[in-house]
């Protein structure tokens, strides 16, 4: 038997009975487990699961669901960074994920759990990664998987869903309800949600930290800079920095850097406005769309974390973003609008000192660039032509 409980992210209360939220406050919920004494050394062909079986409360680290998740590169971005004034600049590549996401590392855990749970069926309120990471883990495991989708959702975003087989269902109605009936429907018909910020989604984005530690021979850089939209991804991350001081590897927690698209940024805007809850965003609109989440369900915790911590968010212009993905591309790698968000949010962040020069930073970069080509035209994207007679003049 392993040992595992949930507890609230506000008031601390307890349970050992599976909970997305805490009963009391109504806040997300925490997976707490033991931790390992020691930190496991990369063993050839090993999983994610197996790598690091020690800080997951699984009985098993069921290879056989893993697609090659996790161990992505972290890229040292040096002109780049030299050219802000950094003395280090990382990128953490998510987008070399089975999915291109980094959204595999927790749909795993969440299947793993959901399945050792013995779950039969499993399912998802997602309308991009989320949904598409959901039906290939449950393409893979063998089980029924629903997806649910908002009715409007274009034919182009439902391709790469429907491609891996699950059953995909337009719902026609409102798309904050749909979450909440999808986890009371879940409940009563024996389907396991694996939504934004379920806690075992969450737990799996603590392997982007033990690889960064990892990476970096045993350290962390000043600042980690994350694309914040649910919040569960930040979540996780600092949990896994926080495992690493627990476990006494780490003397102190990285800062954090939490960036939202302005179009869509209900966390920075209490951040700023110095609430102590986060509301609802009016009318949310970005290229960034896989972070524009109006009411993220995380946003609470996110905004006390950052608090708490004394870091920072930010919230960053189009124009910006455009910029920021531009400029990532010119450094060889071409990722999702709402990863540029994080490369525009740490140059906000040194224009006004928050980020100081000579620190060091990584990025998380959460999706590739193929998800969404529809950006293309926002680009000055050129090219020449010539005749194949004319081309060695034209290369001279
Ligand atoms: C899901 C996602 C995010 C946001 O992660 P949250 O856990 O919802 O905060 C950021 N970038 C990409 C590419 C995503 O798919
Ligand atoms: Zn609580």
């Amino acid at each position: 038997m392993v040992f595992f409980r949930f507890t609230c992210t506000s008031c601390g209360k307890a349970t050992e009975e599976e909970a997305l939220r805490c009963p009391l406050c109504d806040e997300p919920m925490d997976v707490e487990a033991d931790l390992p004494s020691s930190f496991p050394p990369v063993k050839p062909k090993e999983t994610l699961m197996e790598r690091f079986r020690d800080f997951f409360p699984f009985a098993d680290p069921r290879s056989d669901l893993s697609l090659g998740e996790g161990f992505t590169p972290l890229v040292d971005m040096e002109a780049l960074g030299r050219s802000f004034g950094l003395s280090s600049l990382w990128a953490k590549n998510e987008g070399a994920n089975p999915t291109w996401s980094f959204k595999d590392r927790g749909t795993l855990t969440g299947v793993i759990h959901a399945m050792e749970m013995g779950y039969d069926r499993i399912g998802t309120v997602s309308t991009g990664n989320m949904a598409a990471s959901v039906a290939a883990y449950g393409a893979r495991a063998g089980i029924e998987t629903v997806v649910l989708v908002n009715k409007g959702l274009p034919r182009e975003k439902l391709g790469p869903i429907a491609m891996y087989g699950p059953r995909l269902i337009k719902v026609d109605g409102d798309y904050g309800r749909l979450y909440h009936e999808s986890l009371r429907i879940g409940k009563k018909l024996g389907i396991y949600f694996i939504n934004s910020d379920a806690p075992f989604r969450v737990i799996g984005s603590k392997t982007i930290s033990y690889e960064i530690w990892e990476q970096l021979n045993r350290s962390v850089p000043d600042w980690v800079v994350v694309p914040v939209s649910a919040g569960g991804n930040l979540r996780g991350i600092v949990q896994g920095f926080v495992d690493l001081v627990s476990m006494g590897l780490l003397n102190r927690l990285p800062r954090f850097l939490v960036v939202q698209a302005e179009g869509c940024s209900p966390i920075v805007k209490a951040f700023e406005e110095g609430a102590e809850k986060v509301r609802r965003f009016d009318s949310p609109h970005t290229v960034a769309h896989a972070i524009e989440n109006p009411f993220p369900p995380s946003g609470n915790q996110v905004l006390r974390l950052v608090r708490a911590n004394g870091w920072s968010c930010k919230a960053v212009s189009e124009d910006s973003i455009i910029e920021a993905q531009r400029a990532l591309a010119f450094n060889g790698l071409f990722v999702q609008p709402a990863s540029a968000v994080a490369l525009a949010g740490l140059k906000k962040a040194m224009a006004d000192g928050t980020v100081e020069q000579g620190q060091s930073a990584a990025l998380i970069l959460t999706g590739a660039g193929l998800k969404y080509t529809a950006v293309f035209g926002q680009h000055d994207l050129s090219w020449t032509q010539c005749s194949l007679d004319k081309l060695e003049k034209a290369l001279r």
